[in-house]
């Protein structure tokens, strides 16, 4: 019998997908880490799961507890799930720039969401500083902190890492990512490194984030915006701080949704933005490359969650952009 106890049981584990099209028009072998095919639907079901576990294990979360976040929505709809699978309560800070869809199902889900106008980091009402503030006024509370709290990135060093790892039986020569918190990036890359240190471990990174500028020059700058949701940065977080990078490679929009429409209409795989800037970078890494090699990407959520935007022909050709 293989059966998985309850939710929180079925977090992780997820498959490795060749992804044809791409695989044959490089001559590498561009797989896919199938995170969108986690319980609640994305990559952030490993980090939300490890956050709570940490807590629960230091006594900070008591039964009847609440879990407080700020999260571009992916983070919040794991916590909620595992929060209504062990009887806590969850309240979620969202910025308004976030897709109805992700809204809607932290609702569905039974978070209390505080939606809040889109702020910098450094402005005291950021979403992030916001909800640690408001966690940390209240009783039996916990900020999950995912930014900066490296149980995140421990999420993928204990899972995510070994599982590529055993599905490419040691063989993979590159691993390639976007990064919001860097959890995702930080603990593969220091996981397969550690295996073996010529794997390459490079960052991904979408117009209007800082960190492409950071890898290659050190100083954070940013250019332009991008339509993708969850990814970008202008900070180095701690989840981020002292990982191994080898490069980073920038993608603009234009390149992410072709690729987006590529996956779905030639592969089958319907995915958000965030995998299409990752799609697209593991092409461009196939390139640079050459032929021969075996790259690893994460595919982190599913298409469903941008219906209304990426999906929706009218709104990206209001921002300029089309699928073909
Ligand atoms: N893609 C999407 C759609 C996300 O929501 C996130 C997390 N915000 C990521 C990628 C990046 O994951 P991480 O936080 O591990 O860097």
């Amino acid at each position: 019998m293989d059966i998985k106890n309850g939710f929180v049981d079925a977090v992780g584990n997820t498959p490795l997908i060749r992804i044809n099209s791409f695989s044959e028009e490089t001559g590498c072998e561009i797989l896919g880490k199938a995170d969108f095919l986690n319980p609640g639907g994305s990559v952030k079901d490993r980090a939300a799961l490890y956050i709570i576990k940490d807590a629960e294990e230091k006594g900070l979360l008591k039964p009847g507890g609440t879990v407080v976040e700020g999260t571009a929505g992916n983070t919040g709809i794991g916590l909620a799930h595992i929060c209504n699978a062990k009887g806590y309560k969850c309240l979620i800070f969202i910025p308004d720039t976030q897709s109805q869809e992700k809204i809607d199902a932290l609702k569905t889900l039974g978070a209390e969401v505080r939606t809040v106008p889109a702020v910098p980091y450094k402005d005291p009402n950021n979403y992030v500083k916001l909800s640690g503030r408001i966690a940390s006024q209240m009783e039996n509370a916990i900020w999950a902190n995912q930014f900066d709290n490296l149980a995140n990135r421990r999420a993928h060093y204990e899972t995510t890492g070994p599982e590529i790892w055993e599905q490419t039986n040691g063989k993979i020569d590159a691993w390639v990512t976007s990064t919001g918190t860097g959890g995702t990036f930080a603990g593969v890359s220091m996981f397969l490194k550690d295996q073996n240190p010529a794997i390459k471990t490079i960052l991904a990174d979408p117009m209007g984030s800082g960190l492409y500028s950071y890898v290659k020059t050190g100083e954070i700058t940013t250019e332009g915006s991008s339509i993708t949701e969850g990814i970008g940065n202008s900070r180095v977080t701690a989840n981020m701080e002292g990982v191994p990078v080898d490069d980073a490679i920038r993608i603009d929009d234009t390149e992410a949704v072709r690729v987006v429409y590529q996956l779905l209409r030639k592969d089958g795989l319907f995915m958000g933005g965030s995998t299409g800037i990752n799609v697209a970078a593991a092409v461009a890494l196939a390139k640079q490359m050459g032929q021969g090699h075996t790259i690893v990407t994460l595919l982190c959520d599913g298409g469903s969650r941008y219906q209304s935007r990426l999906f929706n022909q009218e709104w990206l050709a209001s921002k300029g952009l089309s699928p073909d």
